[in-house]
C-alpha cells in the first residue's frame, strides 16, 4: 500500500512515521526546499513541545475542538510524545511554567534525528512540489520550474500548516482548492497574534517594546494575567493572545474591540482609593500616581486612554486604573501570527479525519479547524492529529 504525505511538518512527518512503521511505501512532498521551516522557526524562541499539566487540562486549553481532539490526544498524548522525543535522543525538561522543552531548546536536533530516522525507516522525501489539486486516484503538484506532475497512491495525508508564516510554511492557498472540491473550510484568522491598536506618537516614541508588567487584561467574562507588551502597530504577548477569540469575536460583531487592563490587580478598589488619597500640592500627576504604584508606562496608557484628561478625582482615578480601556481596531496581520484559526471544518472529515468529499485523502495539523493557546498546545495537537492521520489503512479495507 503507498501513501503521499504532503508537508512536511511536525503533523506530515508525524503521519509519514506512522505509516511508514505499518509498512507502507511512504512519500513526503513539500513546496519547500527544506522541511519543517515552521518547526524551526518555533526553535528559535525555544521549543515548546507539550505541556506538563493533567491531561483534562490540556485538553480544555482546545477549547470548542476539544470533543473531536481528544481522542487523538489521548491516543498520543503528552506523556508518549516526551517519550518519543526521548527514542529520538532528545531528552526533554518541564519548564517552571509547567511547559515541556527538549533540553537546548532549538528543534534543530530533533528535527535531524526524526528526519534520519524516516529516510532509514525507507520514506522518500521529494522537494520543491506543490501540491495544486486532486486527480483521479491521487494529486497534482507543480514542481519549481512549473511544470505539473501527477502522483498517485493509495492514501494521501494533507498537512499544509495555517495560513501564517507563509514564507516557511503554509500559505493557506490549500483553502481555495479544497472548497472547490467541495470540502468545508471555515475561513482562516490570525490566533496567537498581536492586535492593532491606535497609539499616540508619544506613547510609541516613550514606550514602545515595554512590557506591562504584572496586569490583567479582560474581555467579555474572560481575564489574563500576563505581560502584554506595547508594539509599533499595538499589544502582543500572552494575556493578548489567549483573548484572541474573544477579541475576534466582538471585531466581528463591532469592527472594534475594547479591552480593559487592570494595572495593579493585586490592590483592591478600596486599597487603591487609600493609596490615592493624598496627593502632595508639589506633586505633578505622574508623580502622584507612581506613587500609587503606577509604572511609567502604565501612566502613559491612562494618558492614552484618555485623551490625556485624568480624572481630578481619586475614585474616578481609581477605576480608570483598574480598568484601563484600549481600543482595539483589528487584529494584526495573519503574517507574523504565531498560529491560524480556522481551516478544515470538523464535519468535513470523519472520525479517522478522512475528507467527505475526497474519499482517501485525510488531514491533520493546524490546517484543521482548531486552536489553542502558546504553551506546547499547538505542537501537541500538530503530532497527535498526525499520528491520527497516519493510521490509515489499518483494517482489512484499504482506502480508495
Ligand atoms: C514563531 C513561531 C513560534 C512557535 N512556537 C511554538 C512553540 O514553541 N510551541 C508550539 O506548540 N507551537 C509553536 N508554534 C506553532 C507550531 O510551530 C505550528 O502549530 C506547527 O508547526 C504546525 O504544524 P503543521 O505540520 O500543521 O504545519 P507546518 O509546520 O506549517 O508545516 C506545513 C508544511 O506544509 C508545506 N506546504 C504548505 N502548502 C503546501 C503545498 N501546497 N504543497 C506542498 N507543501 C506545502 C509547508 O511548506 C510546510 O512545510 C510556533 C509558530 C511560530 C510561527
Amino acid at each position: 500500500m503507498t501513501a503521499i504525505v504532503v508537508g512536511a511538518g511536525p503533523a506530515g512527518l508525524m503521519a509519514a512515521e506512522r505509516l511508514v512503521t505499518m509498512g507502507r511505501h511512504v512519500t513526503v512532498i513539500d513546496q519547500r526546499r527544506s522541511f519543517g521551516r515552521t518547526l524551526l522557526l518555533a526553535g528559535r524562541s525555544g521549543l515548546n513541545l507539550t505541556h506538563s499539566e493533567p491531561l483534562d487540562d490540556v485538553l480544555d486549553r482546545y477549547g470548542p475542538g476539544r470533543p473531536q481532539l481528544e481522542p487523538m490526544i489521548r491516543a498520543f498524548d503528552p506523556v508518549a510524545l516526551r517519550a518519543w522525543a526521548d527514542e529520538l535522543g532528545v531528552e526533554t525538561f518541564v519548564g517552571s511554567s509547567g511547559r515541556v522543552f527538549p533540553v537546548g531548546q532549538k528543534a534543530t536536533p530533533l528535527l535531524r534525528a526524526w528526519l534520519a530516522r524516516l529516510v532509514e525507516a525507507g520514506v522518500e522525501f521529494r522537494t520543491g512540489l506543490a501540491w495544486s489539486g486532486f486527480v483521479d486516484g491521487g494529486i497534482s503538484a507543480v514542481d519549481e520550474d512549473g511544470s505539473t506532475q501527477e502522483l498517485r497512491a493509495d492514501g494521501v495525508v494533507l498537512a499544509l500548516g495555517g495560513g501564517n508564516w507563509p514564507r516557511v510554511g503554509g500559505d493557506g492557498s490549500w483553502i481555495k482548492i479544497l472548497r472547490d472540491a467541495g470540502v468545508e473550510c471555515v475561513d482562516l484568522a490570525a490566533a496567537n497574534a498581536g492586535v492593532l491598536v491606535d497609539w499616540t506618537p508619544k506613547h510609541l516614541a516613550d514606550f514602545e517594546g515595554e512590557p506591562l508588567k504584572n496586569v490583567a487584561v479582560s474581555i467579555a467574562d474572560q481575564t489574563i494575567r500576563g505581560e502584554p507588551v506595547v508594539t509599533r502597530g499595538g499589544l502582543e504577548g500572552g494575556p493578548i493572545y489567549g483573548l484572541g477569540p474573544q477579541i475576534r469575536d466582538e471585531l466581528s460583531r463591532n469592527r472594534t474591540a475594547t479591552i480593559q487592563i487592570d494595572l495593579l490587580p493585586d490592590v483592591s478598589h478600596n486599597g487603591l482609593g487609600i493609596r490615592l488619597e493624598t496627593k502632595r500640592p508639589k506633586d505633578s500627576v505622574s508623580t502622584y500616581l507612581r506613587r500609587a504604584g503606577i509604572k511609567p508606562v502604565g501612566i502613559s496608557l491612562l494618558r492614552e486612554a484618555t485623551g490625556n484628561r485624568l480624572p481630578d478625582d481619586r475614585v474616578g482615578m481609581a477605576a480608570l486604573v483598574k480598568a484601563v480601556p484600549v481600543l482595539i481596531t483589528a487584529m494584526a496581520s495573519i503574517d507574523r501570527a504565531i498560529s491560524t484559526a480556522g481551516g478544515v471544518a470538523w464535519s468535513a472529515v470523519d472520525e479517522s479525519l478522512q475528507l467527505n468529499a475526497c474519499p482517501g485523502v485525510y488531514v491533520a495539523g493546524e490546517m484543521l479547524d482548531w486552536e489553542a493557546p502558546t504553551g506546547g498546545y499547538l505542537l501537541q495537537a500538530c503530532f497527535s492529529t498526525g499520528a491520527w492521520a497516519g493510521r490509515f489503512g489499518r483494517g482489512e479495507s484499504d482506502v480508495a
